[in-house]
């Protein structure tokens, strides 16, 4: 799936298009059912609840009836008594079951809320690094929380609605027709007019409720660009508070005139219905009183009719455009599938190898790879690291180097040519077995908001707290985090930036330490450190190279002096490769990068 020739991004953005507009057709009811089914039990109870609260509703007219017609024209105040209790009764229980359902309700869609969002991160987590890079944080953070809340009301509400007023409209239908079918029938005649006039209103609606949540989408991705960290370290070093409340507000303005085009949306339907509802009682007064007039009908039987054409309008202006209401609410349920469909990223190989420990023998062959089409990043990349070697890479910015890094543990892969660890190309390897055996220091430490301990334990959960002690040790920070007043149980802050960055980099280096894996993967910071932070790092990458294959990029002279072979990077080729005397005396690009790079960091090394 990843191999040949079409790139990672377009092969997730071929399945995934948000913009889709849903089609009943194209709803998976077996797959959204599929999600329904491990609480068949609650919701055999929750409609077994809906069709006997219906049933207990169309009690109350009819004890209005014998009120009228029996207790108060017979002057008997013991069936009065009783016709009220009744009413009452009839109510309470009615209340009662509408309670325990709700609470039923908000298991079966708290329940499937959980296994979606389940579902969902488990997927993103196999996503590959080329989605994320071009998916904003903030959109995929909107699917995850608002999407999948708006199941709840999709499975509570809508759904529970649409059951509800289908069962109070059966029953009532029932009653009127038993009661006096004449007068059924009249009442009946008002409902075509409800509903046609008014079907455009839900597809108008669908409409603008699409456009308020990829609002949404937009407004969330501002916020997590600019109230993160980094995003507000930005906007305060370059003076634009104002412009970023400018466009923040703009993105709100926005929303806040599509919610009130929303609320407008219904306003025809909302002033028809509220006519209708005094017309239909209007027309049932008279057919009724006509028949009363002519056919002695009983005054009880009218006020009845006129209390069930409540319980027959409500319901019925309820499920007016239903199939929008129903497909737009199932349109959650798509956008939510799109993010499942996306190709995640490994292919799914019955005879995937599993590398156990690996020796750390790396081999690359004629590596061709580009990010997008028709730009090369590396072209013809071919070398070897053999177990245990300390393989350095330079070049010039932008060169290649980082992605040569990625391509090893398949965050990417390549386009043309192989990548062999051990002698196994790395896409018949078991994702998981490789990246086991591979550690990574980059430029960029990333600590998650956690203890110290915690962030050392990220890679052996397991590790004893001399296991610990040891890997700081070794990685120069262990003086650092004993001079702490919590020491190891020390919250690092958001990404770790209670730290300076020398610090962080060696907590990542002890962490890396203790996962002990057989290949590393080193990006050595750009930025110069002052000579003593400079000393610690590099003291502390001799235990990290120690017994691994190392590929590093390498930015300091200690290293490059170390190197058993050193490749340079230019436009995405290897253009010279040997050892650190024998590139100098070459006097070619590498003559020149150590003028620029390495001699400032001579005095240090
Ligand atoms: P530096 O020393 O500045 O970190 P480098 O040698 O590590 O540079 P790479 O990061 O490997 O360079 O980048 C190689 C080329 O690929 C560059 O031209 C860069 O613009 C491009 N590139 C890197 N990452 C991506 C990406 N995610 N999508 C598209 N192009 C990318």
């Amino acid at each position: 799936m990843l191999s040949g020739s079409t790139p990672m991004h377009m092969m997730w953005s071929r399945t995934f298009d948000p913009d889709k507009p849903p089609h009943p057709g194209r709803v998976d009811w077996r797959r959204i059912l599929r999600y329904f089914a491990p609480y068949w039990r609650q919701e055999a109870l929750v409609l077994t609840c809906i069709v006997v609260t219906a049933a207990l509703g169309q009690l109350p007219p009819l004890f209005a009836k014998w009120i009228i017609d029996r207790a108060i024209r017979f002057h008997d105040q013991h069936a009065l008594l009783l016709d009220v209790g009744g009413m009452m009764g009839s109510a309470l229980i009615g209340a009662a079951i509408g309670a325990w359902q709700g609470y039923l309700n908000a298991y079966v869609g708290e329940g499937i809320m959980r296994d979606m969002r389940d579902a969902l991160v488990q997927h993103l987590h196999r996503m590959p690094l080329s989605f994320f890079t071009a998916t904003r944080t903030g959109e995929i953070m909107n699917r995850v929380s608002s999407d999948v809340d708006a199941i709840d009301n999709v499975v509570t509400g809508t759904l529970i609605t649409i059951v509800t007023n289908i069962a109070i409209i059966f029953t009532t239908l029932i009653a009127i027709f038993i009661l006096d079918w004449r007068l059924a029938a009249l009442s009946l005649l008002v409902i075509p007019f409800m509903i046609l006039p008014l079907a455009p209103v839900g597809r108008t609606m669908y409409k603008v409720r699409k456009s308020t949540r990829e609002q949404r989408d937009r407004i969330e991705s501002l916020i997590q660009e600019t109230l993160s960290l980094s995003g507000i370290t930005l906007i305060k070093s370059f003076v634009r508070e104002r412009q970023e409340a400018k466009r923040f507000h703009v993105a709100g303005t926005e929303l806040m005139d599509l919610e009130v085009r929303l609320a407008l949306v219904g306003r025809w339907f909302i002033a028809i219905v509220g006519a209708l509802v005094i017309v239909g009682p209007a027309i049932v007064w008279f057919g009724g009183g006509v028949l009363a007039i002519r056919s002695g009908l009983e005054v009880g039987t009218i006020v009845a009719f006129v209390a069930y054409l409540g319980r027959l309008y409500g319901p019925a202006s309820a499920l007016v455009g239903v199939q929008v209401q129903l497909v737009s609410a199932l349109a959650v349920f798509e956008r939510i599938f799109a993010y499942l469909d996306m190709a995640p990223e490994e292919p799914v190989l019955a005879s995937a190898i599993d590398l156990g420990t690996a020796r750390g023998d790396i081999l690359f062959e004629r590596v061709r790879f580009s990010y997008v089409p028709g730009r090369v990043a590396l072209d013809a990349v071919s070398f070897q690291a053999k177990p245990g070697q300390l393989v350095a890479f330079v070049g010039p910015s932008g060169a290649g180097k980082t992605t040569i890094m990625a391509l090893l543990p398949r965050f990417y892969d390549p386009q043309e040519g192989r990548i062999l660890v051990d002698g196994h190309d790395v896409r018949d390897l078991r994702l998981e077995s490789l990246r086991r055996n591979i550690g990574i220091v980059t430029q960029e430490t990333y600590l998650f908001h956690a203890s110290i301990a915690e962030n050392l334990r990220y890679g052996r959960p397991d590790a004893s707290d001399a296991e610990l002690v040891q890997a700081a040790r070794n990685a120069n920070i262990y003086d650092l985090i004993a001079s702490l007043p919590d020491g190891f149980e020390t919250t690092v802050g958001e990404r770790g930036h209670k730290l300076s960055g020398g610090e962080r980099q060696r907590i990542a280096i002890a962490r890396v330490l203790l996962k002990d894996p057989r290949i590393l993967i080193l990006d050595e910071a750009t930025s110069s450190l002052d000579s003593t932070s400079e000393t610690l790092i590099r003291d502390a990458l001799v235990p990290l190279m120690l017994g691994r294959t190392s590929l590093v990029v390498a930015h300091r002279l200690s290293t490059v002096l170390r190197a058993d072979i050193i490749f340079v990077i230019d436009a995405g080729r290897i253009v010279e490769s040997g050892r650190h005397a024998d590139l100098l005396m070459h006097g070619g690009l590498y003559a020149s990068l150590y003028r620029a790079q390495f001699q400032a960091t001579d005095v240090v090394a």
